[in-house]
């Protein structure tokens, strides 16, 4: 038809669904990507929080989960997805599990999810959420993340939701050539979510946004002052 836009805007999440309202304000922020806006609709964001702060599910906002951490906010959990431009097919780590928010999105678009955690409760308690969500293609482990998960390695997306104080270098070397990491790069109070591309074995960066994060703590990180848990 003359006139018509090939690529039409997505249409808007239907009431019915429990990621609803997260999925129209992330939308309403610029998102366009129709699969992770699918993906967000999916799930309703108070599971993956403690009791004390469900009331705060729908704020575009990090809230606490305990043991000082932070789900992240879903616009950012938005974007990062999109910049790892997941078909379905990849083999995914993810560095800080959380609240496990983040890892079920990835889980319903990618093949299978490899996620490290150094809390153990918080590992715990997010397999106990996730399984009951039936999602089966998600892999745990407890531990220092910054040195990955080297017996699944290569992957083809590395997302790290923790601030890294530079490029995590054992990462970047589970990175299948021609794979992705998205991670926030920076120091403690701010960061620049950093979108890095392996070429030939080497870094190509690009800056996404501004972000702040809690710390990634761990070998190839942060110092921690306590071990975790
Ligand atoms: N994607 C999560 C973000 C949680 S905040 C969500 O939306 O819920 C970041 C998480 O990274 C915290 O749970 C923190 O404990 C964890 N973390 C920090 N350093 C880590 C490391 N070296 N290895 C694994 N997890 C780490």
């Amino acid at each position: 038809m003359p006139g018509e836009n090939p690529n039409p805007p997505p249409p808007p999440p239907s009431d019915a669904s429990p990621g609803a309202a997260i999925a129209r304000q992330v939308r309403a922020r610029g998102v366009s990507d129709a699969r992770v806006l699918a993906a967000l609709e999916r799930y309703d964001r108070a599971r993956f929080l403690p009791p004390q702060e469900r009331g705060r599910a729908h704020e575009d906002a990090a809230v606490p989960i305990g043991l000082e951490q932070t789900i992240s906010q879903p616009f950012m959990v938005a974007v990062m997805t999109v910049e790892l431009a997941l078909t379905g097919t990849e083999r995914v780590l993810e560095i800080g599990t959380g609240s496990g928010y983040q890892t079920a999105i990835l889980s319903e678009l990618a093949a299978e999810v490899f996620t490290v955690e150094r809390h153990a409760l918080l590992s715990l308690r997010v397999r106990g959420v996730l399984d009951g969500l039936n999602r089966e293609n998600i892999h745990y482990s407890i531990g220092d993340g910054t040195l990955g998960w080297p017996e699944h390695a290569p992957y083809d997306r590395i997302l790290v939701t923790a601030a890294a104080p530079r490029l995590p270098t054992k990462l970047f070397a589970q990175l299948v050539e021609g794979g992705v990491m998205v991670v926030p790069i920076g120091d403690q109070t701010s960061q620049s979510l950093t979108v890095v591309r392996k070429q030939r074995g080497e870094p190509i960066s690009r800056s996404v946004l501004p972000c702040r994060f809690v710390k990634l703590i761990g070998d190839d990180g942060w110092p921690g002052a306590h071990a975790a848990d």
